[in-house]
């Protein structure tokens, strides 16, 4: 389901876990930023619960990683097939699907949407089985998900599931059939505005306007649930008109503009960690992340490797 509204929320649970997760973290601390230094690709898989939430919230790195070579693939967790206000079940999952294999051509990435219905994912031993695959499958050094407090129950349930996949994909007997990864990824958590019981408090933020226009263009081709407004649509937003049609494309775009300038504004301070203050003041558009207690917890030097985009 589409996301402009942002909500917020937590951490807590994040910094409770730090302290217990350190033993097995401590095995691998290395090894990412060590790939990125012997110029071996970066592999990162992204979650999200729709088809269309992985692009909203990550396609402007999705995109800067895919151009230099690394491999990024975006999972819809759902199929999205209640998200719109006139067409629902298979024709459109299908839509849905087509749409973000557009989008991921854009990119330059892969993505893949799991055939769970919309609005009823759970955090099932069945779907934990299939996150933990995926991430194995795709041998990542970085995943990404939503926090666990979101608004929507498919959202937070995605959250769930990542975070419980953060420590099993090392485990060998889970899922024995496929290997587990011997090194534990970075997990990271998309921004949102939930404040209860704690807000998204970033540990990267990225400037995406070299890559800005590539991500408008791919959002723009997710046209169910943009520019038709998805589950909270009406057959009022995209006209038959093809002037008019023109008009809401642009709309859409100019909206989608304002949310990625609206977060450089909102986490312009840690972009001044990562750019330093000057360069930070003129980044326009940006997108943010937050390192999950769960995971492999990197240092400032490992997470300039793992994004390789602040010398430029
Ligand atoms: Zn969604």
């Amino acid at each position: 389901m589409k996301r402009f509204r942002s909500r917020v929320l937590t951490a807590a649970w994040l910094r409770i876990a730090a302290l217990a997760a350190l033993p097995f973290m401590a095995v691998s601390s290395v090894v990412a930023g060590a790939a990125a230094a012997e110029g071996r690709e970066l592999r990162i898989i992204c979650f999200g619960a729709h088809p269309d939430d992985c692009e909203l919230q990550a396609a402007g790195v999705a995109a800067m990683w895919a151009a230099k070579g690394h491999k990024v693939k975006f999972v819809s967790v759902t199929n999205g097939d209640i998200g719109h206000w006139r067409d629902a079940g298979g024709p459109l999952a299908l839509r849905r699907k087509a749409e973000v294999e557009a989008a991921a051509k854009i990119l330059g990435i892969t993505t893949e949407v799991l055939d769970v219905h919309d609005g009823e994912l759970l955090p099932t031993l069945e779907n934990r089985h299939a996150l933990t695959r995926l991430i194995r499958e795709w041998k990542a050094d970085i995943v990404m998900g939503p926090r666990p407090n979101d608004y929507h129950p498919d959202h937070r349930y995605t959250g769930v599931l990542v975070q419980d996949a953060a420590y099993m994909v090392t485990v060998p007997f889970f899922c024995p059939e496929v290997p587990p990864l011997k090194d534990n990824p970075v997990f990271l958590y998309y921004p949102d505005s939930f404040q209860k019981p704690n807000p998204f408090q970033p540990d990267i933020a990225v400037s995406i306007d070299a890559v800005m226009e590539k991500k408008l263009d791919a959002l723009g081709v997710i046209v169910s649930q943009f520019a038709e407004g998805g589950a909270n649509g009406s057959a009022d937003l995209l006209p038959a008109d093809p002037e008019k049609q023109k008009q809401r494309h642009q709309q859409v775009r100019d909206g989608f503009a304002r949310r990625n300038q609206s977060i450089a504004d909102r986490f312009r301070a840690k972009l001044g960690d990562w750019y330093g203050k000057d360069r930070a003041s003129k980044v326009k558009y940006a997108e943010a992340f937050e390192i999950c207690e769960y995971g492999r917890r990197p240092d400032k030097a490992e997470l300039s490797k793992l994004f390789p985009f602040f010398g430029e």
